[in-house]
């Protein structure tokens, strides 16, 4: 598999992180009731204090980090809609990270309807400007489904989607990831094949897999009290993951591999297994039955 830790450990020689950062600015969607699944909270690191300056943001995450034993990172856009915010806020908070020499590029999550030509144009820019480094979008898809995305209240289409991506691939400079969560309500095996298939032939160059997870407070954790969602154990995610991975091209960069919601706010599934046994099982299962990235992929673009 090729992961974001290995591929950028032989980049530079050494292990690359991420800081997440918080504009302060709320995600449009929440006006309009928020994605069903979500909760800033559920996803917010422990280091992060929301509302601090930038410049404290990434202190506290070199701390945290470096204390870990990363030498270099990425900023991390990460929270709510960050290209919601006002571009100069944005943008001056891009300048800060990057005038940081450990700060390998910047990384920018949104949704594919907050992706105004502005944004992309001055980050296409800032990219030019700093060869050395590299500048990503990752837009947060879901699923290929219009059906399941009405469900979970994105508020956005697949056709939305696959624009937002070929618009950033329009911008040389600038990387394109997806944002996938499996099982969503109604979604079985054949919808979330369809979904990779969509965003690999989109030409992304990163991809970001979760499995849905309740996070106390949120529509979801309503709908689930009343009437359960089915949720992944995890060796069936697992091996769902380890089929899926194998549609998805060898070049594209492996972010993440599943969900890791605050504990204290997960309301299920409750796995109870660190990410170091989640990815023995997830590489014994692939070895097990000969799997591995890229190689059903349609395309090898
Ligand atoms: S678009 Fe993202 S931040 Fe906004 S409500 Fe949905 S999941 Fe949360």
């Amino acid at each position: 598999m090729h992961r974001f830790s290995r591929h950028y450990r032989l980049r530079y020689g050494g292990p690359v992180g991420k800081i997440a950062l918080d504009l302060g600015v709320p995600c449009p969607n929440r006006r309009q009731g928020g994605c069903a699944y979500c909760r800033a909270a559920g996803f917010t690191p422990f280091y992060l204090a929301p509302g601090a300056p930038v410049t404290v943001q990434l202190a506290e995450g070199r701390r945290y980090l470096f204390g870990k034993g990363f030498v270099r990172y990425f900023a991390y856009f990460q929270q709510e809609t960050p290209t919601a915010a006002p571009l100069d806020a944005l943008f001056n908070a891009c300048h800060t990270a990057l005038a940081d020499p450990a700060c390998v590029g910047i990384i920018v999550s949104t949704r594919p309807d907050a992706l105004p030509d502005a944004f992309l144009d001055r980050f296409a820019d800032l990219a030019a400007a700093e060869e050395e480094r590299e500048f990503w979008i990752e837009v947060g898809v879901q699923s290929a489904h219009d059906q399941t995305l009405a469900r979970i209240n994105r508020n956005h289409t697949w056709t939305e989607a696959a624009a937002a991506l070929a618009r950033i691939g329009e911008r040389p400079r600038l990387g394109r990831g997806a944002h996938l969560i499996f099982g969503l309500p109604g979604e079985g095996r054949e919808e979330m094949r369809a979904t990779v298939e969509r965003v690999v032939a989109a030409g992304i160059e990163a991809i970001k897999f979760h499995h849905l997870q309740v996070i106390a407070g949120t529509a979801l954790a309503r709908q689930h009290a009343r009437r359960p969602v089915p949720l992944f154990a995890p060796d069936d995610y697992l091996r769902l993951l380890a089929e899926l991975l194998t549609l998805v091209p060898e070049r594209v960069v492996v972010h993440r591999l599943w969900s890791t919601a605050a504990p204290d706010l997960l309301v299920g599934p409750q796995w109870g297994l660190s990410s170091h046994e989640l990815n023995v099982r997830l590489t014994a299962i692939m070895r097990q039955n000969g799997l591995r990235q890229g190689m059903h992929a349609l395309s090898s673009r």
